[in-house]
């Protein structure tokens, strides 16, 4: 039987469909998620093209990408040559028109509905036509943005994890129009990045955000009643249900502004008063405590 490599811990067999497997991969957007994708799929041996606006922009992301393996090089868990070669992999450029030939295009770029529309409605007219498109959108619907491309049925939310070389999880999101065939490749993608892949139906917040946002909105709520302290509250989380963090220093880490968005998204996208935000997370938002980044939000954070 005929084998191929296919990075670290894989070989393909040309009677797996080979042919038919992600080598080369796309990502707009060259920020804290493009970058790690980037990293992740460079090291699993895949070809990346990393495009970002401005050549700052794809310069911070190379480098934030150099600064993560050499981390990994001084904890042993990479050699040094092995560093070089991964980056290698990796081509920075702000030539849009060097995605048009990928496997796959990632968009990892801001999250803004109207800009992530522009770019895949720019993008799909020179994209060949095999070429599959996914998005990492947090909280766009994928349905909506599968329909601002000319391949629906190729289109797949991909939702890494933050920060991606770490965190195992990729969530991957049917929109309506996803086919069995774009989210078996997408399913075959997650391995061969070595992610574990969820797979959830297009629904605000699809399955991770959806059950962990109230959750954290939920301990905003038990503050705000006094039930528990701010320590109290995340210590019983931590030791009770074994969390790594509790709710409210998770919110502070997320930003509470972000936190507030999210939940007026399920508000408004459920219709229903149970995903209504604390108010007392619309008050620390209206104080300008949005956590770690302004250095006050349940805790305070020294400068
Ligand atoms: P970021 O601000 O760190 O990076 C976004 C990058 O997109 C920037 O470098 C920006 O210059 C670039 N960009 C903007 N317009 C562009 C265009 N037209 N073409 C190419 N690049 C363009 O944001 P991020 O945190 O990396 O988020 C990116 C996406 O990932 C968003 O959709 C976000 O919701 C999602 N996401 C973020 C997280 C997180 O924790 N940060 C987690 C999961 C998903």
């Amino acid at each position: 039987m005929q084998e191929q490599w296919a990075g670290p811990g894989r070989l393909a067999r040309k009677d797996e469909g080979y042919e038919a497997m992600i080598q080369t991969v796309g990502i707009i957007g060259a920020g804290t998620m493009g970058n790690g994708i980037a990293q992740i799929c460079a090291a699993a041996g895949l070809s990346v093209v990393m495009v970002d606006i401005s050549d700052a922009a794809v310069n911070r992301g190379l480098s934030t990408v150099g600064g993560s393996l050499e981390r990994l090089v001084k904890k042993e868990k990479m050699s040094a040559a092995d560093r070089e070669a991964v980056l290698k992999r990796i081509t920075g450029t702000t030539d849009r028109a060097r995605l048009t030939d990928c496997d796959l295009v990632i968009e990892a770029a801001t999250e803004n509905e109207e800009l992530k529309v522009k770019i895949l409605k720019d993008l799909c007219a020179t994209l060949s036509p095999r070429t599959l498109l996914a998005t990492n959108t947090s909280s766009i619907s994928i349905t909506k943005l599968a329909a601002a491309t000319d391949r629906p049925d190729r289109f797949i939310g991909m939702h890494f994890f933050n920060p991606v070389p770490v965190m195992a999880l990729l969530e991957l999101i049917r929109g309506l129009q996803t086919s069995d065939d774009t989210h078996a490749k997408a399913l075959d993608f997650a391995k061969r990045v070595g992610k574990v892949a969820i797979t959830a139906k297009n629904s605000p917040g699809f399955a991770v955000n959806r059950i962990l946002c109230p959750m954290i909105n939920e301990a905003i709520f038990a503050l705000q009643e006094g039930i528990a302290t701010a320590e109290e509250i995340d210590a019983g989380m931590k030791l009770g249900c074994n969390h790594p963090i509790g709710p409210l220093a998770l919110a502070d880490l997320v930003g509470l502004d972000t936190m507030l968005s999210v939940m007026e998204v399920f508000y408004k996208g459920f219709n229903d008063p149970k995903y209504r935000p604390a108010p007392l997370l619309r008050e620390m938002v209206d104080a300008g405590h949005l956590g770690r980044k302004t250095g006050q939000g349940f805790y305070a954070y020294g400068t």
